[in-house]
C-alpha cells in the first residue's frame, strides 16, 4: 500500500544543507540555515545554559511528566519578557511548547477550532513554514503586502490597505515582532503605530511571532512594537522561541501566550489551548524550559545571559556593516547600504534566483532562492572571498 505514497518535495531551506554537506568545494559557505555562528564558525552553547545545565543536572529529582501547559515559573519569565508588566498576569494564559513551531501550532488549531471562519493574514514575504504550519491546521490564511517593490523597505501603505481592505473585522494577522525573516526589514516605532491603529480600528487579532528577542536591537527595545499593540488592543497572541536568543535551537523551547480582556476569558481559553497540546504532544519537554526558568530566575545568571545575547546581536551587526564596506571595495558598482537599517540574522539580498544559483554552482555559497541571507553565516574570514564572489555574479 505505501507505493501510492510519493515523494514529498525537499524543504527548501533544510534541502539546501543537505546539498552544502555534499558539496566537496574546501571554501564552501552555508548562508542559508538560520543559526548563529561565531568567529570560528561554531554554533556554541552560551556558558549561562552550560551553567544552568550543570545546577539542574545536581538537583534533578525526577523525569516525571510535566503539567500539560509546562512549568509555571517558566511560563511567568516569558510573559515578562514579551510584555513586560505592561499586562495583568491573571489576563494572559501562557503555555510552555515545543519551540516556537509548536507554539505556532497550538495557536493554529487553537483559532481553527475556537474562532471558526476566522482567517489568519501573513505578510508577503514571510518564514515558509507560517503557511504551511497554518495550512496543517486548516486555518485558512491569506497574504498581505508588506515588502516593497524595491526589496529594500517596507511598503507600510499597501500593508495597511491590505489590512484595512481586505482582512475583515475578527481575523487574525500574523505580525514578526522583530527581525523579520526572511526580509530583515521592520517597521520603525512610528510605523508601529500605524499598524497598531489600523489592528484596533478594524477589530484585528494580532498574532505576534516573536523568534529573535534581543537579536536585533536589544531585549526592550525589540518589545516595542509588541507593546504598541498591546497599548491599542486588550486581545493578542504571541508566540515565543528561545531557540536563537538562548542558543537551545534542539532543545525545542518556546511559548505560546494569550491575552484576554478579562481573566476569566484568559482561564476559558488556556483550557482550550490544553486541549490541543494534550491531543498533539500531551505536555512539553522539561530540559529547555527548566534551562531557561534557571537562567531567569538567577540574577547573575541572567547578567551572564544577557551578555552573551548583546554578542551575539553586536557580531551581527559588525558582519553586516562589514559585508556594506567590503562590497564597497570590490568594485562591483552596487550599494549594499540599503541592509544597514536591516535587523536579525537576515538580509534581502536582492540578488536573484540566478545570481543565487551561481554563486551555489561557482563557489559554493548556499544562499535561499529568493535571495535571504543569513548574515551570521558570514565570518570575519571569509568576508572578502564571499564579497568577490558576489560581485563576479553581480556583474556576469
Ligand atoms: N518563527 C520564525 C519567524 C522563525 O524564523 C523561526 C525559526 N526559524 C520560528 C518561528 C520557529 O522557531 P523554533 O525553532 O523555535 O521552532
Amino acid at each position: 500500500r505505501f507505493s501510492v505514497v510519493p515523494t514529498a518535495p525537499p524543504d527548501a531551506i533544510l534541502g539546501l544543507t543537505d546539498a552544502f554537506n555534499a558539496d566537496t568545494n574546501p571554501n564552501k559557505m552555508n548562508l542559508s540555515v538560520g543559526v548563529y555562528k561565531d568567529a570560528t564558525g561554531q554554533t556554541p552553547v552560551l556558558q549561562s545554559v552550560k551553567a544552568a545545565e550543570q545546577k539542574l543536572l545536581s538537583n534533578e529529582k525526577t523525569k516525571g511528566y510535566l503539567s500539560i501547559g509546562g512549568l509555571q515559573d517558566y511560563c511567568d519569565h516569558v510573559r515578562t519578557l514579551a510584555f513586560g508588566d505592561q499586562v495583568p498576569a491573571e489576563r494572559v494564559a501562557v503555555l510552555q511548547t515545543p519551540g516556537g513551531t509548536g507554539a505556532l501550532r497550538v495557536a493554529a488549531d487553537f483559532l481553527k477550532t475556537q474562532l471558526p471562519g476566522a482567517k489568519v493574514w501573513i505578510p508577503t514575504p514571510t518564514w515558509d513554514n507560517h503557511r504551511a504550519i497554518f495550512d496543517a491546521a486548516l486555518l485558512p490564511n491569506d497574504g498581505y503586502r508588506y515588502l516593497a517593490a524595491d526589496r529594500t523597505s517596507l511598503d507600510l501603505d499597501a500593508m495597511v490597505a491590505d489590512l484595512r481592505e481586505k482582512a475583515s473585522p475578527g481575523d487574525t494577522v500574523l505580525l514578526h515582532g522583530c527581525c523579520h525573516n526572511p526580509t530583515g526589514i521592520d517597521p520603525t516605532a512610528e510605523q508601529w503605530k500605524v499598524i497598531a491603529d489600523v489592528i484596533a480600528e478594524r477589530r484585528l487579532l494580532p498574532l505576534i511571532d516573536f523568534a529573535y528577542q534581543g537579536f536585533g536591537d536589544g531585549l526592550e527595545a525589540d518589545a516595542v512594537g509588541l507593546r504598541t499593540v498591546m497599548d491599542r488592543v486588550d486581545e493578542a497572541m504571541v508566540c515565543t522561541s528561545f531557540s536563537k536568543n538562548f542558543g537551545l535551537y534542539s532543545e525545542r523551547v518556546g511559548a505560546v501566550s494569550l491575552v484576554a480582556a478579562q481573566a476569566s476569558e484568559a482561564a476559558a481559553a488556556n483550557s482550550q489551548l490544553k486541549r490541543m497540546v494534550r491531543t498533539n504532544y500531551s505536555n512539553p519537554p522539561r530540559h529547555g524550559g527548566a534551562i531557561v526558568a534557571t537562567i531567569l530566575s538567577d540574577p547573575e545568571l541572567t547578567a551572564i545571559w544577557k551578555s552573551e545575547l548583546d554578542t551575539m546581536r553586536n557580531r551581527i551587526t559588525q558582519l553586516r556593516q562589514q559585508f556594506v564596506e567590503t562590497m564597497k571595495t570590490t568594485g562591483a558598482g552596487h550599494d549594499f547600504s540599503f541592509l544597514l537599517p536591516q535587523k536579525g540574522m537576515f538580509s534581502y539580498s536582492g540578488l536573484t534566483p540566478m545570481q543565487v544559483d551561481e554563486l551555489k554552482q561557482k563557489y559554493g555559497i548556499y544562499i535561499v532562492g529568493s535571495g535571504r541571507i543569513n548574515v551570521a553565516g558570514m565570518s570575519e574570514s571569509n568576508m572578502q572571498s564571499l564579497c568577490d564572489a558576489v560581485a563576479s555574479v553581480l556583474e556576469g
